[in-house]
């Protein structure tokens, strides 16, 4: 219990080694004192009882060793990679700079890989930068080693799939896609996890980095625990300050594809009910995450570009499509033949071409040779449909939080004129959300380091996107500036002027989106949001709802705005009045309600998919006729595949970011004293 104690202080609550180690020995004096007066009382009630007089009694004086009495340590493998294109090096044989090349033609890639350090000893010589992934042998076994774990997973074996609703992922056609894999007592089939986040908190101003967290959950457990930490992988956390590229980030997967591809054909591993060990094979079956990481680890191409999508042939430009049957479904083989082609490729110049016709380039997950690279990839339904079509429907299209509207839109010219555009203010005074952006400003600001544009560029003048992007650097919000070139194609030059322009206005139109609702009517909602009683369990949205002051709102806040709140209050305000815009305005929102209910629904049926489907489009329609200044995002596409989507996993929603973020929060929260990025101690205490 002392160990433990002291565990949770060091690790949980941030006490430093040396305190943790205090706390230990204080503890065991207490605890030996208590057992002296323990002792002292029994002689003098018992004079005859023989008592010793010293009990012996030790507690670990460093919190290392006390971690490994509690076996919690987790066996991490620490491996030295060039900081800019992570290709690994063993430490006997390093050279002095980087000699990685791209393709056989390609220069090297130079990069400095030993720096001096400060140390208490005096200068010494480390390698620049580490990469640490946890061995994922040693984690399955003190995952097995749980008592009751066996008996959990044997559910899943255990499960008679239900004909029609489906509940999870267990009674779904991916589920099965493996064949007997899934069901076949002692394999497991885990979820693949990859997204970044600033280990020195979001904020936009200030320090900034980005770590990538990749984790994986075992799909054998009951939903519930699956996210629980004991039972969640954490297969590694990639280099910081700065994301790898599309095509670097092969570096950092391969090793722990390595241990994919091993488990695949199975291993002996220790577990509860078998301490000598039983055979255990892993497969990888959903990959989750954002649009931009998953397209990154992929090897899709990016948002901006004209295969911009990862399960259709459909270009940008025929983004507002809306008839769904025509479309051509990208398979799996093409997929495959496509990074194949991509990689067998000897120069940049090929590669380049092959990416431009297929769409694809090479990723470490395509070796996992029984895993479909566009079947088992999931479209993560909080980035895709809360944060991206909910919240671009209150920002953008009712423009909420943007420009309150005095007396409605008749007001609009002049609610404009009153926040000029050329005055890059607005975008911190309005509380533009940064995020629900962040994808098109992405995709421009690499553009506009690909053409060597400037904000004062003619062309962009009229731009607000310029503005804002030209503010993040000067607080170095961006930070990604010194990102490896080859990310020229994960924007690529392809996507032309036109292009850019429209995504330019997108921000723009987000920007000068003029709220649909009057005050009175907003401020029904936000009386609404006050007194609306519900249960303790559900978060309340902001109440002053569209004021800067609230900031943020969590993916959670937007489901319950669109899923509970704004259907209770939208239909008195636009049903108040015989009013045609209102009744469309009215069945617009009904059409986005019914699908997100559908989407965020913790069962499915073939029928509900169909319908969310035919409900998507109707809201697609009205929207176009709605609000027709404004334009279609990807998002707005991608959700397109949800039916489908819905068909193959069962409900998406118990595949969604949701758990994953969460564990990426905690480990934004570690304390790191800004040290992540250096690697001396590490240096010192044994590599592989
Ligand atoms: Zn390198
Ligand atoms: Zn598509």
């Amino acid at each position: 219990m002392a160990c433990g104690l002291a565990a949770w202080l060091h690790l949980r609550c941030g006490l430093s080694r040396s305190a943790t180690g205090k706390v230990l020995k204080v503890m065991e004096i207490m605890v030996v004192t208590a057992l002296n007066l323990g002792a002292a009382l029994v002689r003098l009630s018992h004079p005859a009882a023989n008592v010793s007089t010293s009990p012996r009694f030790s507690l670990p004086h460093d919190i290392r060793t006390a971690m490994s009495v509690l076996s919690i340590e987790p066996n991490i493998i620490r491996s030295i990679c060039c900081p800019k294109c992570y290709t690994k090096y063993a430490i006997a044989d390093m050279p002095q700079v980087c000699l990685y090349k791209e393709t056989n033609r390609s220069k090297p890639c130079n990069e400095k890989l030993w720096t001096t350090r400060i140390t208490k000893g005096g200068p010494r010589v480390v390698p620049c930068r580490l990469y640490s992934t946890q061995d994922f042998e040693s984690w399955l076994e003190f995952f097995l080693l749980h008592p009751g774990v066996e008996e959990l997973i044997d559910k899943s074996y255990a499960h008679c799939p239900s004909s029609d609703n489906m509940h999870s992922i267990w009674d779904s056609p991916a589920w099965r896609s493996l064949g007997s894999f899934t069901t076949t007592h002692g394999n497991l089939t885990f979820s693949f996890y990859i997204d970044w986040f600033n280990p020195f908190t979001n904020k936009i101003a200030g320090k900034s980095a980005s770590c990538g967290a990749i984790m994986m959950f075992c799909l054998n457990l009951p939903y519930e625990l699956q996210c629980l930490p004991q039972y969640t992988f954490f297969a590694g956390i990639t280099p910081p300050p700065h994301e790898p590229s599309v095509t670097t980030i092969t570096a950092l997967s391969d090793s722990i594809v390595d241990h994919l591809q091993a488990m695949w054909q199975g291993k002996k591993i220790r577990t509860h009910r078998h301490p000598d060990g039983a055979l255990k094979r892993v497969a990888v079956l959903p990959t989750i995450g954002d649009l931009l990481a998953i397209r990154k680890l992929l090897g899709f191409a990016g948002v901006a570009s004209h295969n911009f999508c990862s399960f259709c042939t459909l270009q940008r430009s025929e983004m507002d499509n809306l008839d769904y049957e025509s479309w051509t479904k990208r398979t799996g083989a093409d997929v495959l033949a496509g990074a194949m082609e991509w990689k067998s490729a000897t120069t940049k110049k090929d590669r380049k071409a092959f990416f431009k016709k297929n769409g694809v380039r090479w990723s470490s997950l395509h070796r996992l040779t029984y895993r479909d690279p566009v079947q088992h990839t999931v479209l993560g339904v909080m980035h895709n449909w809360i944060e991206g079509i909910l919240q671009h429907q209150a920002r953008v299209k009712w423009g909420i939080g943007i420009i309150p509207a005095a007396q409605g839109n008749e007001n609009a010219d002049e609610a404009i004129s009153a926040t000029p555009p050329s005055s890059p203010l607005p975008f911190n005074k309005l509380d533009l959300d940064v995020e629900m952006l962040d994808e098109e400003i992405t995709a421009l600001y690499e553009e506009s380091r690909q053409y060597q544009d400037r904000p004062e560029h003619v062309k962009r003048l009229h731009s607000q996107a310029s503005f804002f992007m030209a503010e993040q650097q000067l607080e170095g919000g961006h930070d990604d500036a010194d990102e490896s070139p080859n990310d020229d194609e994960f924007f690529p030059g392809e996507v032309s002027d036109t292009d850019t322009e429209a995504e330019a206005d997108d921000n723009l139109e987000a920007w000068k989106a003029v709220c649909i609702f009057d005050s009175t009517s907003l401020a029904m909602i936000r009386q609404c949001l006050s007194d609306t009683v519900i249960p303790s369990w559900l978060e309340r949205p902001p109440v002053n709802l569209g004021e800067k002051r609230h900031g943020k709102l969590k993916a959670d806040q937007w489901l319950q705005l669109f899923t509970v709140f704004l259907p209770l209050i939208l239909p008195e305000i636009w049903l108040a009045e015989s009013n045609p815009r209102h009744t469309a305005l009215l069945s617009n929102f009904h059409d986005l309600v019914a699908c997100t209910n559908i989407v965020c629904s913790y069962s499915v049926s073939s029928a509900s998919a169909d319908l969310y489907l035919y409900h998507f489009i109707q809201y697609r329609k009205s929207s176009k006729i709605l609000f027709p200044n404004v334009n279609t995002r990807p998002n707005h596409h991608y959700a397109m595949h949800n039916a489908d989507l819905m068909k193959f996993w069962g409900p998406l929603i118990k595949l969604s970011e949701f758990p994953y973020e969460r564990h990426n929060g905690n480990l934004q929260k570690i304390k790191t004293n800004s040290h992540m990025c250096k690697s001396p101690t590490l240096f010192e205490s044994g590599l592989h």
